[in-house]
């Protein structure tokens, strides 16, 4: 089966609603392009969930504040569709920002506190242009399921409290061979910057199996990185750590020259 580029909506919702008719159910994947293997991985769940997969390829102007890298992210569309043919699958959604914000660039979602905890607090608009856009794609394409990354741990857990009608699946983080998440932004990293960068799993790693301590993990990172945030918090509030909590998260941002880095190890606690 070919796959079909759509950038207008309507011809979009024409072709979602021929395949709804034959009873088929469609699962959406989001990305911003720039795809690698964390990508894809999503499109494979998407694929084991549904008769038919989505993908859009956006670079949401809401979700980056005026001194971040909206102008400089990777737009790497030529490649992308060749992979998303490869993969087969069905659409690719390539809508403009005028077709996405009909009235205009501007802020009309507010998540609250949980966005403006860990990467809220350096990325505060952050979390209110994610859920915005997310809204909007779902109401356009109406999907059955919507598969997001582990990776973005805190932007999973504010689509599943602020999104309604769609089941959200979510898949693991893919790393490269030496631990660091992938992620459109290693782009960014320098030769040497490249060679520092897998020091964040690898000390996650360290705390997650007890051989150093939160404090001794901030320590260790601030060797390499300025420390955004290092936090263990519920996996499923990203609240302290309570007598009910079943499932705990690691979670780190740092910066490494002016490329932000997240990354997070999720596990379930023993004896609870
Ligand atoms: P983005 O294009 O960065 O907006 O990401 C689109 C989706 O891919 C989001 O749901 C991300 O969480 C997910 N994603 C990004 N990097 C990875 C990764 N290394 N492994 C798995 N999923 C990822």
């Amino acid at each position: 089966m070919s796959t079909v580029i759509k950038s207008s909506i309507l011809e979009l919702q024409e072709t979602l609603g021929a395949w709804r008719q034959q009873g088929q159910a469609i699962a959406f994947v989001p990305t911003m392009g720039g795809l690698h293997q964390g990508h894809l991985s999503l499109i494979k769940i998407a694929k084991e969930n549904s008769d038919r997969v989505v993908v859009s390829i956006f670079v949401n102007p809401m979700q980056f504040a005026e001194n971040e890298d909206f102008g400089e992210y990777p737009r790497t569309l030529g490649d992308d569709l060749s992979l998303l043919k490869e993969l087969q699958v069905d659409c690719v959604f390539t809508p403009t920002a005028e077709m996405i914000y009909p009235d205009g660039l501007g802020l009309t979602i507010d998540v609250g506190k949980v966005g403006q905890i860990l990467c809220g607090k350096t990325r505060p608009h952050f979390f209110n242009g994610v859920t915005q856009v997310v809204q909007r794609l779902f109401d356009i394409i109406e999907p059955d399921v919507a598969v997001f990354g582990q990776k973005d741990c805190q932007q999973l857990s504010i689509i599943k409290q602020f999104t309604s009608g769609v089941k959200i699946l979510s898949g693991a983080i893919v790393r490269e061979a030496d631990g660091l998440a992938m992620s459109t932004r290693n782009q960014y990293l320098s030769v040497d910057e490249r060679q520092i960068a897998p020091q964040l799993y690898r000390t996650l790693s360290q705390l997650h199996q007890g051989k150093l301590d939160l404090y001794m993990a901030k320590k260790q990172l601030q060797q390499y990185f300025k420390l955004d945030y290092l936090e263990i918090l519920d996996a499923n509030t990203l609240k302290q750590i309570t007598d009910n909590t079943s499932k705990i998260a690691i979670l780190c941002a740092v910066f490494l020259g002016s490329t932000r880095l997240i990354d997070n190890i999720i596990f379930r606690r023993e004896n609870v």
